[in-house]
């Protein structure tokens, strides 16, 4: 099966055919740097890192770009709050983001853009938008001419009607048309701006994204994504304002990917409602791990419930996967045997059957839920082969690790393999215990032995005493 995406732009699943055989150019839209980011934002840098992984999985060289807004209101209210620069507050939350979203796994992008490192393009964007008779100046603002671009509202699917009925001009917009936004705003007392050919300024919300993903991707990109609340206005706009821009009568993207709200309570997680969460308060509560595996375990499209007991369920089924690990390289340790009888073809002909799942799955537009379903198929093919055969051949833990590990490099919720083992400051300080407590059993000293095994248990560490030694896990 062939990787098939549902498109925003046809509301339907359509087979991956990339612009350039093997490339995948890929934007998406990234924070805006006033402050930490929310577990809600999080979904979108989470999911579509994972989906560029399986491309790059599947052989593909990608290209993601992902910006980073550092002007707009928002930035500006907060420096001013703050009593520091916009720059300043741009610098220190690109900091706490990448701090963050590196705790949570996610890759960095290739391009990580900022908008005011992109005033020129953007500039000279806004110039061929008016050039191509697109956009007017008013008053030392730019617009886009919404009516002179006929199919303004493709990709949200509504009607110039339906949307001027939701449309207004703010104080201060110099609009001819309720429908028109804003492509450059003039220079307003205390904000930063830039030198423009309509005067002092700074870049309106959505043409940084136009400019910096022509910039480093090209005028016709493969996927373009981001959550479902920026389908409009924000990619509407971006789409008109890149083909009004480029005027060779391409589409701006070929597919268009937003992933779902994360709900709180049922309602959409965001700064303005205050129902937040920050991805820095949520790691201090939560396993990094356990926050991936609960936003991979929905559908990405689908909304997502976040609450106290998925969180719970997330962390569970992580120390599942984890134990299964611990046990293998115990049993790796401890029952590997050359000459066992246990059937490695069969083994491998089981296995090489959920590779198959597991792509299927990815290429059904990236079912991430589905996937972990397989990693949890492995999981138990793996415990039942520990469990039924006192010995196994060496094969069989290279095998059935290799294959754990591959699909935890496209979904990273297990974790890292040296964290697993005993070299994690933790696990020594467990089998020294586990060590001392041997010892006391071996002298006949139950009650250190016993207070040993309490101690533990009282940490979530159960032991098991097999022919082997003391094997020890954790209690889900
Ligand atoms: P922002 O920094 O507000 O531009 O948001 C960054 C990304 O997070 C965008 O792709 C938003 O669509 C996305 N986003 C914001 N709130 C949520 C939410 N509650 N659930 C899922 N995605 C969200
Ligand atoms: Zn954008």
């Amino acid at each position: 099966m062939s990787l098939v995406l549902f498109n925003d732009l046809t509301r339907k699943k359509e087979e991956f055919k990339p612009i350039e055989a093997g490339h995948v150019r890929f934007y998406s839209c990234g924070p805006t740097v006033y402050d930490y980011f929310h577990i809600g934002n999080a979904r979108p840098f989470i999911v579509f890192d994972v989906l560029r992984r399986w491309l790059e999985h599947e052989g593909y060289k990608v290209k993601f770009v992902q910006n980073f807004t550092d002007i707009d209101d928002k930035m500006i209210h907060r420096a001013h709050k703050e009593n520091i620069t916009v720059s300043e507050l741009a610098e220190r939350f690109i900091d706490e983001y990448n701090k963050d979203a590196d705790a949570l796994r996610i890759r960095r992008p290739d391009v990580s853009p900022r908008a005011t490192e992109h005033i020129p393009e953007i500039i000279n964007t806004i110039e061929r938008i008016i050039a191509n008779g697109h956009a007017y100046v008013s008053d030392g603002d730019v617009y886009f001419d919404v009516k002179s671009w006929p199919s303004y509202g493709t990709l949200c699917k509504q009607n110039l009607e339906d949307l001027e009925a939701g449309a207004r001009v703010e104080p201060g917009e110099k609009k001819r048309d309720p429908l028109d936004f804003a492509l450059w705003k003039a220079e307003k007392p205390g904000e930063p701006s830039w030198d423009s050919p309509w005067g002092k300024g700074r870049p309106g919300w959505h043409i940084e994204c136009s400019a910096m993903s022509s910039k480093y991707l090209g005028d016709n990109i493969d996927i373009h994504s981001g959550g479902v609340d920026l389908m409009f206005p924000h990619h509407e706009n971006e789409a008109a304002q890149s083909e009004a821009a480029s005027g060779s009568g391409k589409p701006f993207v070929n597919y268009w990917l937003h992933n779902g709200f994360l709900l709180i309570d049922s309602e959409k997680m965001s700064k303005s409602l205050g129902n937040f969460l920050t991805a820095r308060a949520a790691l201090k509560e939560y396993n990094p791990l356990a926050l991936r595996f609960f936003m991979l375990s929905a559908h990405y499209r689908s909304p997502i419930n976040f609450s106290r007991d998925s969180l719970e369920q997330s962390e569970a089924g992580v120390m599942r996967l984890r134990n299964c690990r611990i046990d293998l390289d115990f049993a790796a340790r401890t029952r590997a045997d050359e000459n066992s009888g246990f059937n490695m073809d069969k083994f491998n002909s089981e296995l090489a059957e959920l590779d198959k799942k597991f792509a299927d799955s990815m290429n059904d537009d990236f079912n991430t839920a589905a996937a972990i379903g397989v990693l949890f198929d492995a999981v138990y093919l793996i415990n039942t082969s520990l469990k039924e055969n006192d010995s196994l051949p060496p094969e069989f833990f290279d095998s059935a690790k290799n294959a754990l590990n591959s699909y935890d490099d496209i979904l990273g919720i297990i974790g890292d393999d040296e964290a697993e083992s005993e070299h994690d400051s933790e696990s020594e300080e467990i089998e020294k215990l586990i060590n001392e407590r041997t010892k006391a059993r071996k002298a006949k000293d139950f009650a250190r032995s016993d207070e040993i095994r309490n101690m533990l248990k009282a940490r979530g560490i159960v032991l098991e005493d097999t022919p082997q030694g003391t094997k020890w896990k954790r209690e889900l």
